[in-house]
């Protein structure tokens, strides 16, 4: 696979390759800025360690992700706008030999070109960690495979069928979904046209670029696509060229599916579906009918088993958990030598998911999940990470987190917090103690509490607590 980007690269160095705020690279400059880190890395003479490569949508960025993979070095995107504190967790978690950000790229930028000699990358080695939320507390890294990721890019280059074209990026390098549109348009001559970080925020810049972008596939989370079908001009008139979208990452409604229909006659919708232990995805539907929303049959080379407790396959229509099997299960949680999900399975790579569903004539259905980990806002979050982050404060005595949903869809993260007795410590206060550990969107409201009302078992009565707030 990377032999076939570089080689891509180098055989039609005039074609744009990223568009970014208005401005076009091109092929040959991103092998030239591809070379540079290359050299750099493999004359510094970096054992096969993990790099972090820190920034947001920049064209660096992906010149970074790829030179490393070629050193044969697994890099791990680090986004800017994570606060400091959980920079450094993740960084305590890789100790990086190298860190890849923007003083890096100011002085390699100047360097003369050269060329890249070899690919070091074998098919079993990390070619990338993600770091995802953590239920104890702390972001744990999903170790994915070359081999995983070729399995991936050869199954979507297939499903989406795009070619010379352009692909429209939604998603931030820190998170898997970005993997689809970072490798599918150097992989089919096509080019990357980036919505920058935040652009959500600002819709007249937000929708011209889409008027801009001329994309003809777009790979997105359901809630962003709400965001967009939000407003009423997202519609074929906008962007004409668009043949297909491509949704990943959370439950798929059946409103989004109506107003996109309406909006775009003839669309090409494929509901993805797969967590990032599995590299990105491992099923895709075609939703032709909003009143069936199922997530499809799996790659060619990965099954997706309903199991019960005891691992055992169930038939068809029983529910159950979700066991993914095969090619896209990544290598496990890094610095993690066991962990309960990731398993073998008659002699193959399983991982449990998480995830209840079921079979319907050869047809699979998720249904949500089995634990407290959330999609919200398109971001995977596990609720124990917001509640450990919040029980190491020094001042609280206890916290609970709960999600809030409305029409299936979480609405609200809502924390309750008792303080220590004496101890004056409000919302705001709470709020940016925990500013410095969690990302915005993990920022929950805070409601204190004097007491937990507890259930028949002794837990945490969360019910109760939603109705007295309501
Ligand atoms: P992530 O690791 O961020 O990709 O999140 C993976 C989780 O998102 C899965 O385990 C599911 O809970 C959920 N998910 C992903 N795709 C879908 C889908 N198409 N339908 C329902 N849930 C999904």
């Amino acid at each position: 696979m990377l032999h076939k980007i570089i080689e891509n690269l180098k055989a039609n160095p005039q074609d744009v390759c990223y568009e970014l705020n208005g401005v076009a690279y091109r092929n040959w400059e991103l092998y030239h800025h591809v070379c540079r880190i290359y050299r750099y890395l493999r004359e510094n003479n970096l054992p096969q360690k993990p790099v972090a490569v820190c920034g947001q949508k920049e064209f660096y960025m992906l010149a970074s992700f790829l030179a490393c993979a070629c050193a044969g070095m697994p890099y791990v995107p680090i986004d800017d706008s994570i606060p400091e504190g959980r920079r450094q967790r993740i960084l305590e978690q890789i100790h990086p030999l190298v860190i890849i950000d923007q003083s890096i790229q100011t002085r390699l930028q100047n360097e003369p070109p050269s060329e890249l000699t070899e690919i070091c990358m074998t098919d079993e080695d990390v070619v990338y960690i993600i770091f995802t939320s953590g239920s104890t507390g702390d972001p744990k890294g999903v170790q994915i495979t070359y081999r995983n990721l070729k399995s991936c890019m050869k199954w979507l280059e297939s499903l989406c069928g795009v070619s010379n074209g352009v692909i429209l990026n939604q998603a931030n390098y820190g998170f898997d979904l970005s993997v689809a549109d970072l490798y599918l348009p150097l992989l089919t001559r096509s080019s990357h046209f980036i919505l920058e970080q935040g652009i959500q925020k600002d819709y007249a810049r937000l929708f011209r670029a889409l008027r801009q972008s001329h994309a003809e596939l777009a790979v997105l989370t359901p809630s962003f696509l709400d965001l967009l079908l939000a407003d009423k001009s997202f519609r074929t008139g906008l962007m004409p060229q668009l043949k297909t979208v491509l949704l990943c990452g959370e439950k798929l409604m059946r409103q989004t599916v109506e107003q996109l229909f309406a909006r775009f006659p003839g669309i090409r919708l494929i509901n993805c579906y797969g967590p990032t232990e599995c590299t990105f995805a491992v099923t895709s539907a075609e939703i032709t009918d909003p009143d069936d929303l199922p997530i499809g049959t799996p790659k060619s080379d990965t099954d997706v088993l309903v199991v019960n407790d005891q691992l055992e396959e169930l038939g068809e229509g029983e529910t159950g958990e979700l066991l993914i099997v095969g090619e896209s299960v990544g290598k496990g949680y890094l610095n993690q030598s066991a962990d309960r999900r990731f398993l073998r399975y008659k002699g193959r790579n399983a991982f449990l998911t998480g995830d209840y569903g079921y079979r319907k004539h050869d047809v699979l259905y998720c249904l949500g999940r089995t634990d407290t980990q959330i999609k919200w806002k398109g971001y995977r979050i596990e609720l124990a990470e917001i509640e450990s982050t919040l029980n190491r404060l020094e001042q609280v005595e206890r916290a609970a987190v709960t999600a809030k949903k409305r029409d299936g869809r979480v609405s609200r993260i809502i924390a309750f917090v008792q303080v220590k007795p004496g101890c004056c410590f409000g919302p705001n206060e709470i709020r940016n103690q925990i500013k410095t550990e969690l990302p915005a969107y993990m920022i929950p409201r805070i409601q204190l509490v004097e007491r937990f009302p507890l259930t028949a078992n002794g837990k945490v009565d969360l019910q109760v607590l939603l109705e007295e707030m309501a």
